[in-house]
């Protein structure tokens, strides 16, 4: 089934001057990008984002992370793509992440792990119309 999903490539790849050979990545592994924008997160807004982590330890440390900096935001479009984008994505540990994976090549560290995925339709929903309106995507 086709299947929309949200990507963002976090500040410390953004930083790292990696962002192109992640899309060249993205394309290469055949997804389509629907959208892409650069942003600036305030720490309201990726509290807002990663709201379901509010609970956890590293909440703090890692809103403060993602509003540090420059990321860049895509939709990306395949079959089956929520699962796709986050096996190639890796492990949120790059310590775990199989070899070949984004995060095994680009992640610094557990927090700092260069890319984002939604994990669950729902979840890809709300991601997508946090950063994208309806018009964005037709
Ligand atoms: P993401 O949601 O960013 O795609 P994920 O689904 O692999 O990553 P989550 O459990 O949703 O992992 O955690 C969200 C983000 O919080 C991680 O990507 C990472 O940046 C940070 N994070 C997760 N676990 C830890 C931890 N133990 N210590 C520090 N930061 C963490
Ligand atoms: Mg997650």
């Amino acid at each position: 089934m086709v299947e929309r999903t949200l990507a963002i490539i976090k500040p410390d790849a953004v930083e790292r001057r990696l962002a192109g050979r992640i899309i060249q990545r993205i394309e290469d592994s055949g997804f389509r990008i629907r959208a892409m924008r650069r942003v600036r997160l305030t720490r309201a807004e990726a509290e807002g984002f990663y709201a379901v982590h509010r609970e956890r330890p590293f909440f703090a440390s890692l809103t403060v992370f993602m509003s540090s900096g420059a990321a860049i935001v895509l939709v990306l479009e395949a079959a089956d793509a929520i699962k796709k984008w986050r096996t190639l994505m890796g492990a949120t540990d790059p310590a775990k992440a199989d070899a070949g994976t984004l995060r095994k090549e680009f992640a610094q560290s557990i927090e700092r792990n260069a890319t984002h995925g939604s994990d669950a339709p729902e979840t890809a929903a709300f991601e997508i119309g946090y950063f994208f309106a309806g018009i964005d995507l037709i």
